[in-house]
């Protein structure tokens, strides 16, 4: 697997307590380290037109002076500084990156991972929110298909419901929007019913699971709605919005996803792109433990070196299935 990383992502420095912090590329990093063929590529900055395609243009600029201004809090929880603005570019950038060099190759161990920060999908159309300036995804898709993509699924495994993503594409056929998420967390957003409007009917997939979830509850979600509906939907490239805060030992949510879950749920992608014939690449979303963060990504990392990760032998739990079932309901799902 190769990383995408710039320095920059660095100086998006917001605090000695907050949980969004550079600590977090640091210590992926070091993890990172010891391991074998690891390749660091540094992409260029978004282009900012491409930016405001899926951002109001207005509100890009609100967060350019925002950051040139010093910056301060945007609201309780998303804070920026001065750098914030190249840093948010820089991240933008590498999951652009990350879109261009997905490989149709799926054993491909130069498979793309953009290690950058801010986060961003919980940035709508026009506002910053969730730690979230530039929804680095988003943008992502949108210039794959400006180049040469038809469709673009993205499957958000972030323990958070990606709001904005979802709110950017919710109408539109182009990109197909999946989502895990854990009931009761921030933004609130990301029921069921959720399916997308207009053009974008049926292209928006939510799986909200009440917290406990497991590996093995995570998996049933993928084999039985995402995965087929993604297969059926067949888009040219397969984006991971990879969150890493549904880690059973994360200190913000009480999802139960092992370390070796991660390495099984990518091991799913992989199938799941080569089926499509579709291109895979990684865009980091949050993760706020630093061991489990960066022991998540090293098993990520390993399982493009020819890991194979262990399947859990746990059963569906009561509550999965009966949120299952009700996703089936939505059209989502072989049960
Ligand atoms: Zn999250």
């Amino acid at each position: 697997m190769n990383f995408g990383y710039r320095e920059v992502c660095l100086d998006h420095d917001t605090g000695a307590r907050h949980p969004e912090s550079p600590d977090r590329l640091r210590a992926v990093r070091r993890a990172l380290k010891e391991r074998h063929g690891v390749e660091y590529v540094a992409a260029n900055d978004a282009d900012v037109d491409v930016v405001r395609r899926v951002h109001d243009p207005d509100y890009i600029e609100e967060v350019r002076e925002f950051c040139a201004d010093g910056g301060g809090n945007w609201d309780a929880d998303t804070v920026a500084v001065e750098a914030t603005w190249d840093a948010a570019l820089a991240a933008a950038g590498l999951a652009v990156w990350a879109a261009e060099a997905a490989d149709t190759d799926v054993s491909a161990r130069d498979t793309p991972f953009a290690l950058g920060r801010p986060p961003g999908h919980h940035a709508v159309e026009d506002d910053a929110m969730g730690f979230c300036f530039i929804n680095n995804a988003a943008v992502a898709a949108q210039a794959a298909l400006d180049a040469d993509a038809d469709s673009v699924a993205i499957f958000d495994w972030d323990v958070h419901h990606g709001n904005g993503t979802q709110d950017i594409f919710y109408d539109r056929g182009d990109v197909f929007y999946a989502s895990i998420h854990e009931d009761g967390l921030f933004p609130g957003t990301g029921a069921i019913d959720e399916t997308g409007a207009g053009d974008g009917e049926g292209t928006n997939l939510n799986v909200k699971y009440r917290p406990g979830a497991d590996t093995a509850d995570y998996l049933a979600a993928i084999d039985e709605a995402i995965a087929p509906a993604i297969a059926d939907y067949d888009p040219d490239l397969l984006l991971i919005s990879a969150g890493f805060d549904a880690h059973e030992h994360d200190p913000i949510s009480r999802m139960r996803v092992s370390t070796e879950g991660y390495g099984v749920m990518t091991e799913r992608m992989r199938t799941l792109a080569d089926d499509c014939d579709a291109g895979l690449g990684f865009v980091l979303e949050g993760g706020y433990g630093l061991d489990t963060l960066s022991d998540s990504i090293t098993t990520v990392h390993e399982v493009f070196d020819g890991y194979q990760p262990m399947e859990p032998d746990d059963d569906v739990s009561e509550d999965a299935r009966d949120v299952l079932d009700d996703v089936a309901a939505q059209g989502f799902g072989s049960k």
